[in-house]
């Protein structure tokens, strides 16, 4: 894969500002060229693109500190949590410094009174649901990968359980922000709601580090439930999956997870994770509750459903192991799909509809693939009405690209024309920019005149999502 800024020259403001980083962070600032490569992208097909400089700051004053040394230079910031972002959020594609908030991964408080955290943002979620652990609570937000805090609110993240238990849009209460000028703000409160002023909070989630550096966050617990069931139904059709899952929100059974697989998707797993579902599109569901009769209560519901739509098979998961081995398989998808095609690249869509659209969403999509050059197997949180094609692509076969970006235009113009959104969960970055102008029309204008007030130099990881002059007009030109 290409690999732009590895041979620019550093600018002498660049330089000048290595200088002052390391008089303040000393050798918690890197230049060594491997250092900067491991920064130069997420997870992704994207091309990578080096920075100048990686620091690792410990504390908020501290970021405070690089940001004045990025104003003083007017040089690029790239906020960086754990790199598992995928359409190039991170990439410092006009150079830079990136600033890698692992060192800030402190658990600040735990308030299981008022069913709350507040963290800094470098605290990967599993630490978090460790330091939580026999507090009789939990944060369940799960994107898969070992994100931090921070990265989960700049991408707006969620995952299989935020058909019950929200987004990170729901469960961010207040922030700590250092903005471009090396000023710190507090939005928010840890009151339960709050109607004073202009909501910031939610301006910088899903901000994707370009209006400001996140350092600490007050997230939303849920108690653990009391009782937890599991199960998985087989069709013969992706239709009529789908439009069980779609009926069994319409109904308002409060799963806390519903996951679809298609065959492609099933057959890769079973490979990789030693499973032996039928090879055939597949819903798997989770149900929380305070008795086990209400989650016995909940699987009846749904399995009436599922056979009203045709189900071959439903099996129930009651054991935890069990449940372990279910949703174990469903994080391994990413894997089994690489493994699929070994030194492959996986591009992946993102599109969320309203879940009326949803089944005709997939059919339609699916049709599309018939004549595609590579494997796209398709996971998705249906409750949600979001799913993910994984296109599989040759990374030396430009060709490859080309047809995903064709395919993936198309999936998004279905999407808008349906009411929904490029991206339900993985965010904007440089990959989906070009598609905001689709999307938002006029607001696209209010968003760049957000940008141009909180960092009017354009140095808060530029490039990505938002422009300072809205740029208007159709996609293909960009
Ligand atoms: C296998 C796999 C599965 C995934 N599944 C899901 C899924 O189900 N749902 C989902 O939502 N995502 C998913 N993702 C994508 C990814 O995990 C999320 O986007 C995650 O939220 C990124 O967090 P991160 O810590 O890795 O952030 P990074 O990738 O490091 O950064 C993401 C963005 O946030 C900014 N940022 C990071 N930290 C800060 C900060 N402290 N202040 C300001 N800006 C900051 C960065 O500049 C960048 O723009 C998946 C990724 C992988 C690899």
């Amino acid at each position: 894969m290409a690999t732009t800024k590895l041979t620019s020259p550093i600018s002498e403001r660049m330089e000048q500002a290595i200088v002052a980083l390391q008089s303040l962070l000393d050798r918690r600032v890197s230049t060594a060229e491997s250092v900067r490569e491991h920064h130069s992208h997420g997870e992704s097909y994207h091309t990578p693109a080096l920075p100048d400089a990686v620091c690792f700051p410990q504390s908020t004053e501290e970021v405070c500190a690089i940001l004045k040394i990025s104003a003083k230079y007017q040089v690029p910031v790239i906020p960086f949590g754990a790199g598992t972002s995928m359409e190039a959020q991170v990439n410092a594609i006009h150079g830079g410094i990136t600033i890698d908030m692992r060192e800030m991964n402190k658990i600040l408080h735990i308030s299981p009174e008022d069913l709350q955290v507040t963290v800094q943002a470098g605290v990967p979620r599993k630490q978090l649901n460790k330091a939580l652990e026999n507090t009789g609570f939990t944060f369940f937000i799960d994107p898969g990968a070992d994100a931090t805090i921070g990265g989960m609110t700049s991408t707006r993240a969620s995952g299989t359980t935020a058909v019950r238990y929200g987004t990170m849009r729901e469960n961010v209460l207040a922030l700590t922000v250092v903005l471009a000028d090396g000023s710190v703000i507090h939005t928010g409160s840890r009151a339960r709601k709050s109607a004073a002023g202009y909501d910031l909070t939610h301006l910088f989630v899903g901000a994707e580090g370009t209006l400001g550096v996140i350092t600490e966050v007050t997230l939303r617990l849920h108690p653990l439930p009391e009782a937890v069931a599991a199960a998985s139904a087989t069709f013969a059709t992706i239709r009529d999956a789908v439009e069980a899952a779609i009926e069994t929100i319409q109904l308002g059974v409060p799963v806390a997870r519903i996951e679809l697989m298609d065959e492609a998707q099933i057959d890769a797993c079973n490979r990789y994770s030693k499973t032996n579902y039928p090879v055939a599109p597949l819903l798997f569901f989770e149900f929380h509750g305070d008795t086990l009769r209400g989650v016995n209560e909940q699987a009846e519901t749904v399995k009436k459903i599922v056979e009203e739509h045709h189900s071959s098979g439903f099996q129930w998961f009651t054991t935890p192991e069990e449940r372990e081995t279910l949703w174990k398989m469903r994080h391994e998808a990413y894997f089994a799909n690489l493994a699929m095609r070994p030194g492959g690249k996986m591009f992946t869509t993102d599109i969320c509809v309203p879940i009326s659209r949803l089944a005709d969403c997939i059919v339609e999509s699916k049709k599309d693939l018939a004549s595609a050059s590579f494997p796209a197997p398709i996971v998705g949180h249906v409750g949600d009405g979001n799913f993910h094609m994984s296109y599989m692509l040759d990374p030396l076969n430009p060709a490859e690209h080309a047809e995903a970006l064709r395919l993936e235009e198309k999936i998004i113009r279905r999407a808008l024309e349906m009411g929904g959104t490029s991206t339900g969960e993985h965010g904007i970055g440089a990959g989906r920019k070009k598609y905001l102008p689709v999307e938002h029309g006029a607001a696209l204008g209010v968003m760049s005149a957000i940008k141009r007030a909180l960092d009017p130099d354009n140095r808060m990881n530029p490039g990505k999502m938002v422009e300072p002059q809205a740029l208007f007009g159709n996609s293909e030109s960009q």
